[in-house]
């Protein structure tokens, strides 16, 4: 592929799919009775994942594109937690499943919560479920903020993954991108996780920030394998400030262009490979004897809201508000409004703001992405011959996978698809092919790479 269809490739909008259908499609038809339902009658033998969103931060990122506000004061946390509580336990009444196999914890900052209301959700979490088989538990990191005292609380609670937010070493990026965080603080965190015996530690670096070059990428690179996590994933920033207001705070023009992105992305990508990093579906990177890199080779890898996994639980349960759940019939998503959130809980209703009741076509279509996704290839002609008996269901995306075949993004043989070397950092634009809400809703996404 030439550098200009590159491009011309990099600046088409497309979604992130880490759902199909994607979060923007979901709607208020689902509500609380509807996912009391689907609870109520989930299989007793089903496996569940968990994922508990604290939606607070000290300070506020300017890059930052998660759903979170900064607040100084403890009192939000503490009646964020008792909410919280409440929904778990309302949540473990209701379901005959009990048995829980992965728990994340994501945000905003977790660690915000302090160790005694940790410890107080592990409580209420240990009550309403079964913790026992517990395989993965993981946790986001800020460094700046997370204290070996609440390292060696988690570490007690049998937290055994630690994801942190690194994004960029070098300091007059981390200005412009308003977050200062030395290298020495990163390295602190890694050390006391290391000493407390949580070993699996990923990274997540950025390219494309504000007054980042390439050279920058490549110094943040190196210096992030000094500390040898497990896992990295090197993200490209979106600039959506229409989504999150707070972004205007970059300014734009300090913004890397798209031919400077996709060298940013190159660089990482070289260096990591370089260090022995298998690459893993789209900008992640894994030690080769890590679970995740084992499950990519054996195309057990799974996608969701978290990016990369190997959960293949048969529900995901969220829990906090805006948090989204993946129950076999559809997904959910909680009140992103915290205020919203607590008043239906303390309704004694489910805080479900919205969700899509999954059609035999969408659970088709995001099966055909989601291979796309984490293998860059996909036999989509298998896939409508399992859900449908007969292989031509996906005709109707051979145009635009053709255009893509002819531009050098992939390969295409019959009704099997692989994406070109070149092509796999284009993988969103083959699974938009499949998408069949793209046309009907555009919504304004981010740039391809
Ligand atoms: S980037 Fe992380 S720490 Fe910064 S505001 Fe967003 S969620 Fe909080």
């Amino acid at each position: 592929m030439n550098r200009t269809s590159a491009l011309i490739l990099a600046e088409r909008a497309v979604p992130r799919y880490t759902s199909y259908p994607t979060a923007p499609h979901f709607a208020n038809t689902v509500n609380s009775e509807v996912v009391r339902h689907w609870m109520a009658t989930l299989n007793p033998d089903a496996s569940l994942s968990l994922y508990l969103h604290i939606p607070y931060c000290r300070d506020m990122c300017a890059y930052c594109g998660c759903a979170t506000k900064a607040t100084k004061r403890d009192e939000p946390i503490e009646a964020y937690v008792s909410t919280l509580i409440d929904e778990i336990e309302q949540a473990g009444a209701m379901m005959l499943a009990k048995s829980v196999r992965a728990i994340h914890w994501g945000g905003g900052t977790p660690s915000l919560v302090g160790p005694k209301r940790f410890s107080r959700i592990i409580a209420a979490l240990t009550n309403a479920f079964d913790l026992s088989n517990v395989v993965e538990h993981a946790v986001e990191l800020d460094p700046r903020v997370v204290t070996e005292e609440f390292i060696a609380m988690m570490a007690r609670h049998g937290v055994n993954r630690a994801s942190l937010g690194v994004q960029d070493l070098n300091a007059h990026v981390q200005v412009a991108m308003g977050r200062v965080q030395p290298f020495v603080m990163v390295a602190d965190c890694v050390a006391h996780l290391r000493a407390h015996g949580i070993n699996a530690i990923n990274f997540d670096l950025m390219y494309g920030l504000p007054q980042q070059s390439v050279a920058d990428v490549e110094k943040s690179a190196r210096l992030a394998l000094q500390l040898k996590p497990s896992r990295i994933a090197s993200f490209g920033y979106a600039h959506v400030p229409w989504m999150r207001p707070h972004q205007k705070m970059i300014d734009a023009a300090s913004l890397p262009g798209a031919a400077e992105r996709i060298e940013q992305a190159e660089m990482a990508e070289q260096i990591f490979v370089e260090a022995g990093y298998q690459a893993i579906g789209l900008d992640h990177f894994a030690l080769p004897d890590d679970p995740l890199a084992i499950a990519a080779r054996n195309g057990t890898m799974r996608r969701n809201f978290q990016g990369y996994v190997t959960d293949d639980a048969d529900a995901l349960i969220g829990f906090g508000a805006t948090s989204i759940g993946r129950l076999p019939r559809g997904y959910v998503q909680n009140f992103p409004d915290v205020g919203h959130w607590r008043r239906a809980v303390e309704a004694g209703e489910l805080p479900i703001a919205r969700g899509l009741v999954f059609s035999a076509d969408d659970h088709a279509r995001g099966a055909v992405i989601e291979r796309l996704m984490c293998d860059f290839a996909v036999d989509f002609g298998g896939i409508a011959d399992e859900y449908f008996g007969h292989a031509d269901y996906f005709d109707d995306a051979l145009a635009e996978l053709d255009a893509l075949a002819a531009q050098g993004v992939l390969m295409r043989q019959d009704r099997v698809v692989t994406l070109s070397e070149g092509g796999r950092s284009f993988v969103r634009l083959a699974a938009a092919c499949f998408d069949a809400y793209l046309e009907h809703n555009r919504a304004r996404h981010s740039v391809a790479v």
